[in-house]
């Protein structure tokens, strides 16, 4: 392996973030307390289906600021420095470690427009524990998956850990991070939401889903709602995008029950 492409990923350009340099600060295999029938990573393997309680202690090596600093040497503009690609990155108990290196780096350079934020994705299953939400807190933006709110569907679509939090918790933990966090960091809570061609595998695009996630987030408040659908190669063939007109009738739905100016919510 090329010791120089150990971490850093990109930059891409992305209809969410802008320019994202993306940071992995996981093993290379993916880790995560989820096997959602849609990642894009493919399957998560039982051996790497985790509790949530699970924690890896995995620092960054030297390599990490010599890596950083070569990417962003060439790069002028950039908007986000994204955490997260190989499953769930609050498992690496060395996050901030992560972070604390590349805000040296980020704040070292000039940039031509303001600098990139620091972005991180979590598929909020760990955000039940108050060390983990201090430590997410520290993101600039937070992306926070929520794709169902209903244990049902939950099951079915994020095939979470058999020790993972029930869904009505996970909801609980979003609306207390948004409240813990400062007004100058925001929660965007991402809804990835798609259909099934298989008869006996329904998907989380039904009525009862949607309104459930609708009240979820009403009660979460974030400041962002982002809802989109599969865009690369699913884990699991018989799941397949909604289109955008659908996209249209779900943010409809969810600005409707939210009635809330400050939720700012789109599709993609
Ligand atoms: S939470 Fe993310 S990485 Fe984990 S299985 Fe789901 S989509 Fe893949």
């Amino acid at each position: 392996m090329n010791k120089l492409k150990r971490y850093c990923y990109g930059p891409f350009p992305s209809r969410r973030l802008g320019l994202s340099l993306g940071i992995d600060i996981l093993p290379k295999s993916k880790l995560c307390t989820y096997n959602c029938v849609y990642c894009e990573i493919g399957q998560t393997q039982p051996i790497n289906l985790v509790s949530p309680e699970h924690r890896i202690h995995a620092p960054p090596s030297q390599n990490l600021r010599k890596e950083l600093t070569s990417y962003i040497k060439y790069i002028s503009k950039l908007d986000s420095i994204t955490f997260g690609y190989n499953g769930e990155p609050t498992l690496n108990e060395n996050m901030l470690d992560f972070l604390n290196i590349a805000t040296e780096i980020r704040d070292e350079k000039s940039w031509l427009n303001n600098k990139p934020r620091f972005t991180l994705f979590t598929n909020s299953s760990t955000l039940y524990s108050q060390e983990i939400r201090d430590r997410v807190k520290k993101f600039e933006l937070i992306l926070a998956k929520l794709d169902v709110a209903n244990d049902d569907d939950f099951k079915r679509t994020n095939r979470p850990h058999k020790t993972a939090p029930n869904i009505e918790t996970i909801i609980e933990n979003l609306a207390k991070l948004k409240k813990e966090m400062s007004t100058e960091h925001k929660l965007a809570i991402q809804c990835l939401i798609f259909n099934s061609n298989k008869k006996e595998f329904i998907s989380n695009n039904t009525p009862k889903n949607i309104n459930d996630l609708a009240y979820a987030l009403k009660k979460i408040k974030p400041d962002i709602v982002q809802v989109y659908s599969i865009a690369r190669m699913p884990a699991n063939y018989f799941v397949f995008s909604i289109d955008d007109k659908r996209k249209q009738e779900i943010v409809n739905i969810f600005r409707d029950v939210i009635k809330d100016n400050d939720v700012y919510v789109r599709y993609y």
